[in-house]
């Protein structure tokens, strides 16, 4: 059975989309992607990183490698959020509508990583 390519409902072989909304918001999605696509891969690309770079410069100087550290993680986390970008084998896998909500659920992990990193910080310095 042929799936909707955004919200993966079960549609006749013949068609795309199971309704028109569904298609206006693939629509919409792949016009984002091409406005924000440079944007999303700087600041990821920057981000990803980020994190590892700001948890190494933390050996040397604490507090500007976890500064680093959490705000590349919530800047990354926050992108997620509002830019969800899955990736193509994503979208393939769970179609659009479900695959932007992994990427969603996903930068809030990063941000949730980025609060834990400042916790664990200012636990071990007590
Ligand atoms: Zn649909």
């Amino acid at each position: 059975m042929k799936k909707c390519d955004y919200c993966a409902k079960e549609i006749s072989y013949y068609d795309q989309y199971c309704c028109k909304e569904c298609e206006r918001l693939t629509l919409e999605y792949h016009q984002r992607t091409e406005r924000f696509s440079k944007l999303f891969y700087i600041v990821n690309t920057i981000c990803v990183f980020g994190i590892p770079v700001g948890l190494f410069l933390a050996s040397f100087s604490p507090a500007v490698g976890l500064t680093v550290a959490t705000l590349s993680c919530v800047v990354l986390g926050l992108m997620l959020i509002f830019l969800p970008f899955p990736t193509e084998s994503m979208i393939r896998k769970h179609k659009l509508q479900k695959a932007i909500k992994i990427s969603r659920i996903f930068g809030g992990c990063v941000i949730g990583l980025g609060v834990l990193i400042v916790g664990l910080a200012f636990i071990l310095k007590k």
